[in-house]
């Protein structure tokens, strides 16, 4: 058997297509959705997040300012660069590049940012509306991106065992949370570096979301036949045959899809849909500010 290929690249231009009467209206008003990018340091894999992240803004219609701040920077100019952009109008959006340096306390920055311009949805603020069970403000991204992705391929969860394997602020944690919420009602279990028999748990998942960070980590023997494979992990490893060097692998083996029903790849699974909802997001957070 070979798993249904979910292409979140396909699935998230839609969703930025979709946006495009949001933004018109807006433009009709005189009202440039504007989102602030803020990247500190020389982090390579950082510096491609943010150009993908820009391009994106160029493909929607949506300004982008990028501001580069040396990897050396106090924490207290980062927050004074945060706060510079919130009393900022003109903004509408504004995303701290992740990870920061070490040293700089990265909850700290996040709740720094206004929570109607928290267009990565990591404010306490808004993950805690999220908690409440009220999922209509800004959510993170890549769970929400996932969730599309569920949706947009008509997998019901209900009642479905959903193994989520990290508890991360960003991914994992917030992942499980909007699948136990009503309406989609899976069984949540949250694996991490702790859990033991992991593997004894993925067999029973009907849907297994990987988001730990370590290359091909979850083995195709783990996965219950026609399980549906959601893998977010983005890991470089060395390839020589590769201009670049390496390759991009995720956190699920590559074998895997002769097992699973339905799986994302990587590249082109995930990322392309946490990027559509960052577009959305900013959308979203342009409107509520244009009241
Ligand atoms: P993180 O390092 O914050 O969290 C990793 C989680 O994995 C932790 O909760 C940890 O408990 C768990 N873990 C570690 N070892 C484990 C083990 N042996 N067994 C079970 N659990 C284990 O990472 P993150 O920010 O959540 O990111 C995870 C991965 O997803 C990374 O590869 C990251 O690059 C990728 N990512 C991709 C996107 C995207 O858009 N595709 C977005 C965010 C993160």
């Amino acid at each position: 058997m070979s798993a249904t290929v979910l292409d979140g690249k396909k699935i998230g231009r839609v969703i930025e297509e979709e946006l495009n009467h949001r933004i018109i209206n807006l433009q009709s008003k005189a009202i440039i959705p504007h989102l602030a990018v803020v990247i500190v340091g020389d982090d390579p894999a950082s510096h491609v997040y943010v150009r993908n992240k820009e391009m994106a803004c160029e493909r929607c219609g949506i300004k982008s300012t990028r501001i580069d701040l040396e990897g050396d920077i106090s924490e207290k100019e980062i927050l004074d660069t945060v706060h510079m952009l919130n009393s900022d109008n003109s903004v509408h959006g504004i995303l701290v590049q992740s990870p920061l340096p070490e040293g700089i306390n990265e909850s700290l920055v996040t709740d720094a940012i206004s929570p109607q311009k928290d267009v990565d949805g990591f404010h306490k603020m808004n993950l805690g509306r999220l908690v409440q069970g009220d999922s209509s403000g800004l959510l993170p991204c890549t769970p929400a991106g996932i969730m599309k992705i569920l949706e947009s391929s008509d997998i019901d969860l209900s009642g479905k065992n959903a193994l989520v394997i990290g508890r991360s602020r960003i991914v994992g944690m917030p992942m499980s949370i909007l699948l136990a919420q009503r309406g989609i009602d899976a069984t949540v279990t949250i694996a991490h570096s702790r859990t033991k028999n992991l593997q004894d748990i993925c067999r029973e998942a009907d849907l297994v979301v990987a988001a730990i960070g370590r290359p091909e980590f979850v083995k195709s023997e783990w996965i219950k036949p026609g399980a549906t494979v959601i893998d977010v992990g983005i890991n470089r490893v060395k390839d020589s045959s590769r201009k670049s060097g390496y390759r991009l692998v995720g956190d699920v083996d590559s074998d895997a899809s002769n097992v699973a029903g339905n799986i994302t790849p990587v590249p082109g699974g995930v990322g392309p849909m946490t990027i559509a909802m960052l577009m959305s997001n900013t959308i979203m957070a342009t409107e509520n500010q244009s009241k």
